[in-house]
Formats: structure tokens, C-alpha cells, sequence
């Protein structure tokens, strides 16, 4: 089969190797379509350390060829989404439960062989099964939604709340649409491309402000704001200092503002104690998808979720490493690598 193997730090290539054996409790899957994430450029660029030589790809879902002896609910034919983060179980936070938190966490896609390839193996526990019918290329948003639906399950949106999304890549749009089947009245996507704030709208948003456009702050908490005396709560998923700091400014008093994008390590930003203390802001941060990928399957399946809009560019294994190596395109919110599955 063939593979996208980071084979170091700033090299990528596509290798003929053997298709993997699974073990007894791992399926085999042919992958249909994996998405290439911020992350990946990340690993490319060991801004976040993998093992290399590794396979990258951690969004992935497929259909299972192949299954090892002691597998009992999946067999082949079946559609499946991959849960990318293994936990160990034995540690303190893993006994807690928290296994997004696991001391010995493990990734398929960082440190073990993701779904840049034809086939990838997946332990049975790791599995979680989509229907046939199901676009296959809607299974592979179902690792970046099961991470918003951890965020929106910390922020405890009430029924009729209004919410603001910052950022109008893949984690807010989907963010977006959690936040309306949460029963948010009033949501608002900030983010600078009109194209995305017309997307936003589609799929659910009420409104769409420009972050480049005057103070935001002003322009959404004001009295003439959109929501006066901001959101009940607020979900940071751009990334970026400067809307980081934004993030509890626009929220409103007693709400709570969740921070799920990822910032370069050691970057600081500058919050003001006096203020959230007065406001009661709640500042809560949102890491990996602890027991909800099921879910995010669930809402992919049912069509609750939409995510066909959010497929910018689909391509192959060997286009794939210009589109981790390159920067992001501007305006492209997920580019899909489906591999060609040559024998
Ligand atoms: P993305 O596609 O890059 O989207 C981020 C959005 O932020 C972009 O669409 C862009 O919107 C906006 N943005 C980017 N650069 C900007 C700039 N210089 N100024 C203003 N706005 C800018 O990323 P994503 O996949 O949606 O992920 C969003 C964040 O969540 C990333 O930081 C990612 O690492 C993080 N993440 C966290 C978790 C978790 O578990 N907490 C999981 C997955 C991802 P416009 O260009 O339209 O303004
Ligand atoms: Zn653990």
C-alpha cells in the first residue's frame, strides 16, 4: 500500500510498504478520507513533536477490510471513524476518567500510523461505527466535531442563551452549529472572511462580524452592539493572542468563555484580573474529545451536523504533501486526502 510518512522534521514522502497486519484486537481499515488539520503542519514543522518515521492523519474514517481474532463488534464492510487518542487506563487521570488528560496519551496519526495511507490500523476500542449510507467523506469530521462537543458540553449553554464564536475554520463552524442544537437563540460568528460568515449563517449563526472591522468589543457588547453587554458564553477558535484577550472581554457578566484554540507554546496574553473577577467570566480551556466521539458520529449520521460545505479541496496521497508542507491556503476551511488505494 502506499503511505505519507513524515520521515523527519520538514520531509514528507509518499512510500510503498507493506499493508499492515492487524492484531487480534484491531481492525483494518481502507481509508476514505482523512483530513489534514493545523496540527499536521505542526508535526511537519516540529512545532509539536511526533515519532517520526511515522504516518500522519488523525481525522479518519473508512471501511473495515480486515479484523484480528478477538475483535467482537466490527466486521468487514462495516463503516467506521477512528477516535485518533488512545489513553492508558492505569494512570491517576484515566482512573479519574479524564482520558483526554491520560499521563501516557498516545496518538494514531503522531505517534503510531495515522490515515495518510491506503489502510491504517485501529484498535477495536478506538472504533466507532457510521452508517453505510453516509457520505465517506463526512466520516473524517468526526475527530475535529467530537472536540467541539467537549467545549460545548464545559460551556453548559442554556436554552435561549446567546453565544459568539471567534474563528471560521473547522472548529467554529462546526462549534456554530453545536452551539444552535444547544438551543442558543442568538449566535455570532467573528471572523474576517465574508465567505465563512455567510457559511456561518447557512448553518445556523444569526449574525457574522468582521474581527479586522473597527473594535470588536465595542461593536459587539455596546449598547448598539449586536449583543449589549456580551455573550453568555464565548468560544475562542482561532488561535491568536489578540482574540484570546478578546474572547472574555465579549463575554457577559457571569458567562463563561471557552478557549479552544491552540497558541504557540510559550506565547502570553494579557488578561485583566479586576474585570473578570467583578463580571464573575468564567475562563475554562477545552483540550481533545474525552468521550465524545460516539456522539460526534451520532450527529455526522443523522445529518444534525452538516459538514459537506466545510470540504474545500479533496486530494491524493501525493498532493497531500504540498498541502501539509505549503501554507494554508487563504479561504480553504478543510482540504480531504483520499487515498488512490494502488495495490
Ligand atoms: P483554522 O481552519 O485555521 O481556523 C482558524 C480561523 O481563525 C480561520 O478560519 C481564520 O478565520 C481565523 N484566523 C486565522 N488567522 C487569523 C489571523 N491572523 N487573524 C484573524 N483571524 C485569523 O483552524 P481550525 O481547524 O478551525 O482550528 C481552530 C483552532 O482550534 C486552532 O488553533 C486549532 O489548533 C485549535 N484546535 C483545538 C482543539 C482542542 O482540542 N482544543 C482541537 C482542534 C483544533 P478567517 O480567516 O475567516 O478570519
Ligand atoms: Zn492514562
Amino acid at each position: 500500500m502506499k503511505a505519507l510518512f513524515l520521515e523527519e522534521v520538514g520531509r514528507l514522502v509518499v512510500r510503498e510498504v507493506e499493508t499492515p497486519v492487524p492484531g487480534p484486537e484491531e481492525l483494518l481499515v481502507r481509508v476514505e478520507a482523512c483530513g489534514i488539520c493545523g496540527t499536521d503542519r505542526h508535526l511537519y514543522r516540529g512545532e509539536f513533536p511526533a515519532k517520526p518515521p511515522v504516518t500522519l492523519g488523525h481525522e479518519f474514517s473508512g471501511v473495515i477490510e480486515a479484523v484480528g481474532r478477538d475483535v467482537v463488534d466490527f466486521r468487514p464492510g462495516m463503516r467506521v471513524t477512528g477516535d485518533p487518542n488512545i489513553a492508558c487506563g492505569r494512570c491517576a487521570q484515566c482512573q479519574k476518567g479524564r482520558v483526554n488528560l491520560c499521563l501516557n496519551l498516545q496518538a494514531i496519526g503522531i505517534h503510531r500510523n495515522g490515515g495518510f495511507a491506503d489502510y491504517v490500523v485501529l484498535p477495536q476500542t478506538q472504533a466507532h461505527s457510521l452508517p453505510e449510507t453516509l457520505d465517506p467523506l463526512g466520516g473524517a469530521f468526526c475527530e475535529p466535531l467530537a472536540c467541539c462537543l467537549h467545549g460545548v458540553d464545559l460551556a453548559k449553554i442554556a436554552v435561549g442563551s446567546s453565544v459568539v464564536v471567534i474563528g471560521g475554520g473547522v472548529i467554529g463552524l462546526l462549534t456554530v452549529q453545536l452551539a444552535r442544537l444547544a438551543g442558543a437563540t442568538r449566535i455570532v460568528l467573528v471572523t474576517r472572511s465574508a465567505a465563512k460568515r455567510a457559511l456561518a449563517i447557512r448553518l445556523g449563526a444569526t449574525d457574522g462580524l468582521d474581527l479586522t472591522e473597527g473594535d470588536v468589543v465595542a461593536r459587539l457588547t455596546g449598547a448598539d452592539g449586536l449583543l449589549p453587554g456580551g455573550a453568555d458564553v464565548v468560544f475562542e477558535c482561532a488561535g491568536l493572542a489578540e482574540t484570546v484577550e478578546q474572547a472574555p472581554r465579549l463575554t457577559a457578566r457571569g458567562g463563561t468563555c471557552v478557549l479552544l484554540g491552540v497558541l504557540p507554546a510559550g506565547e502570553k496574553v494579557a488578561f485583566e484580573p479586576f474585570d473578570l473577577l467583578f463580571r464573575e467570566v468564567s475562563v475554562i480551556t477545552s483540550f481533545l474529545n474525552p468521550h465524545t466521539h460516539r456522539r460526534a458520529a451520532a450527529l455526522i449520521a443523522s445529518g444534525a451536523v452538516t459538514v459537506a460545505p466545510l470540504v474545500s479541496r479533496v486530494v491524493d496521497l501525493n498532493e497531500a504533501v504540498a498541502a501539509i508542507s505549503g501554507p494554508a491556503a487563504g479561504g480553504e476551511i478543510r482540504v480531504l486526502v483520499v487515498p488512490g488505494h494502488a495495490q
